[in-house]
């Protein structure tokens, strides 16, 4: 729902305040001059657009909803960055107030370092694209594509020229007389690409601007989406719910959960040294094995770790983290567990194992030769286990010694 705003303009799209729970999404007026000539043009393809974003401890409350909770992350220029987080964390609402669709709470936005945070959306300089592509059906490609030019009153002649660049990018140049019902799902979301392109504004918001696409399109466009990023120099704040985006797309990821910010780092920092159970859980398929160390049944699951016993004092009545792939399987040596289920994937197998009341997952490469009843034994590298305090929070190797009752 967009509140707090009267009526704005993005590319494409007029949103206007209204009681009712979504925004409306109005097409405006149909433009009165169509355009004739398309040209393929191998010019120069960077465009002016590099700056950076900065949030100063935003918060967005709904009443008692906490929807944004004092976040603070800054976008180097010409950076991809993604908000990532499960359903409700605050991704688009924070998505929204970067926009200006919604007004914070508190705290401040900066674009260029210059502050925003009461500017009109269209002050920003900023353009976005929907999940719904907000296309027009009634116009053609060219015409949506140059939408957002033609309010801004920008001279024909310009909007030809940068038509013309932004449809050979985009590998447009052949579509440009149809209807985006002529387009395939890829093809339709290249035009709301194309849309957010042609405004040569400094930041580029998405929100999920693949979930409507098959896994093989969304695969593709992936790659697309960051070519192109990478290529033009855009800083873009990217909004998913699905971590392997994340992980392949982002300069830096920010992973929200509950409103707060969980971690904010780059997708190697996010995977190898989570800040906390949260974020180890979060990120990786399957997650990570986080296994309580509780007395009784934490000696047997450290003992799975190589070399002598060490444990982090803050970890005891933590807890152990260990990724499946570094898990290795039936040496006769390190913890010994049942076999609970094996899942062949191709290139290789899941295995998930018991010890104790615990569940452990070991990732083998190809065919594994255990069966659903069988024992074996996993052991993994001391460089491999990753330790929680009972708080949740990842405690540094540094930190370690060995509290021998644990390891009884
Ligand atoms: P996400 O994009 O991560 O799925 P949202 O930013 O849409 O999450 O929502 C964050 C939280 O704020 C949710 O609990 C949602 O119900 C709440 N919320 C979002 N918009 C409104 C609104 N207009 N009024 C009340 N609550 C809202």
């Amino acid at each position: 729902m967009y509140q707090g705003v009267s009526s704005v303009s993005l590319p494409g799209v007029r949103i206007v305040r209204g009681a009712c729970a979504a925004a409306r999404v109005l097409p405006l007026p149909r433009p009165l001059v169509r355009i004739r000539h398309y040209v393929d043009a191998s010019a120069d393809e960077r465009f002016p657009c590099v700056s950076a974003l900065r949030l100063e401890r935003v918060s967005k409350h709904w009443g008692a909803t906490k929807a944004v909770d004092e976040a603070s992350f800054a976008t180097p220029s010409g950076a991809l960055v993604v908000l990532l987080g499960p359903s409700g964390c605050g991704k688009s609402t924070t998505l929204r107030m970067i926009a200006g669709l919604d007004a914070p709470s508190a705290g401040r936005i900066l674009i260029d370092e210059r502050d925003v945070t009461r500017a009109a959306p269209a002050e920003r300089r900023i353009s976005m694209v929907f999940q719904s592509y907000a296309l027009f059906p009634h116009l053609d490609v060219a015409e949506n594509i140059v939408f957002g030019l033609r309010v801004r009153k920008v001279s024909p002649a310009e909007r030809d020229t940068r038509l013309a660049k932004v449809a050979h990018l985009l590998g447009l140049s052949p579509y440009l007389a149809r209807k985006p019902s002529q387009l395939s799902g890829g093809q339709q979301q290249r035009v709301a690409l194309g849309r957010a392109i042609i405004a040569e504004t400094p930041v580029c918001l998405m929100d999920e601007p693949l979930s409507n696409l098959d896994a093989q399109l969304r695969a593709e466009m992936r790659q697309e989406i960051r070519a192109l990023q990478t290529r033009l120099r855009i800083t873009m704040v990217y909004v998913t719910h699905d971590q392997v985006e994340a992980m392949s797309m982002a300069d830096r990821v920010v992973l929200l959960n509950k409103g707060r910010i969980e971690q904010d780092g780059t997708p190697a920092e996010l995977y190898e040294t989570p800040a906390n159970v949260f974020v180890a859980r979060f990120i990786g398929t399957p997650p990570m094995n986080l296994l309580p160390l509780v007395a009784g049944g934490g000696g047997a699951i450290v003992a799975g770790t190589e070399g002598p016993p060490m444990l982090p004092a803050a970890c005891a009545g933590g807890t152990l983290g260990v990724r499946p792939e570094h898990i290795a399987i039936g040496f006769e040596d390190g913890v010994r567990v049942g076999v609970a289920n094996v899942e062949y994937l191709g290139a290789d197998s899941l295995v998930t194992c018991t010890v104790g009341d615990a569940q452990l997952q070991a990732r083998v490469a190809g065919r594994c030769a255990l069966a659903r009843g069988d024992t074996t034994w996993l052991k993994w590298p001391r460089g491999a286990a990753t330790w929680f305090d009972d708080t949740g929070r990842r405690v540094a190797h540094d930190s370690t010694e060995a509290p021998a009752t644990m390891l009884a």
